[in-house]
């Protein structure tokens, strides 16, 4: 799960990445931002979109991901708790997944490898087939962790923040009217 960190400018990227980032609701910047400042990495400080968080250079007067103007959304000085949380349930949620993908491979793995030596007697041909199931479940687990864990979680990281999302700018919106 390397592939944020790359600064975006949507002016820029209309055809390109657009796409893959116009479902988002955090931009790549405030994602790798969010992600460094859960592993403790990153302080939470800085100059931010007032709508969406995108992290801001002090000159910017609208904002460069979700193009609204500062003077109706004006910049915070820290991203929302709430915000930082919601991610950090993401990253969590995209983890089990692919934990889930590579233990459940893992452990199908076993049991096959198991069997010749359940079934048969314990001889060399049973051992080298235990062994040789195991590489074959470990490496195969992995992969699929990393390739169907990988966007599975994704996607099931992605339903949650919008979700999440869609609830925090509903009570923001009737809490704090800027
Ligand atoms: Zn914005």
């Amino acid at each position: 799960m390397t592939e944020h960190g790359t600064a975006t400018n949507p002016a820029t990227s209309e055809n390109g990445e657009a796409s893959a980032t116009a479902k988002e609701v955090f931009s790549d910047r405030l994602l790798g931002l969010l992600d460094d400042i859960l592993a403790g990495q990153a302080p939470n400080a800085g100059r931010f979109c007032g709508y969406c968080y995108h992290p801001l250079a002090p000159t910017r007067e609208t904002c460069t991901h979700c193009g609204r103007p500062l003077a109706d959304w004006p910049a915070v000085a820290a991203v929302p708790r709430a915000v930082i949380e919601m991610h950090r349930r993401r990253r969590n949620r995209e983890g089990l997944v692919v934990r889930t993908v590579a233990w459940g491979g893992l452990s199908v793995g076993v049991i096959a490898a198991l069997l010749p030596l359940a079934l048969g007697d314990v001889a060399l041909w049973s051992v080298i087939a235990f062994f040789g199931l195991l590489v074959f479940f470990y490496l195969l687990s992995a992969n699929l962790a990393n390739s169907l864990g990988d966007s599975l979680g994704y996607a099931w990281g992605q339903s949650l923040v919008r979700r999440e999302w869609a609830r925090f700018v509903k009570q923001r919106g009737s809490e704090v009217k800027p």
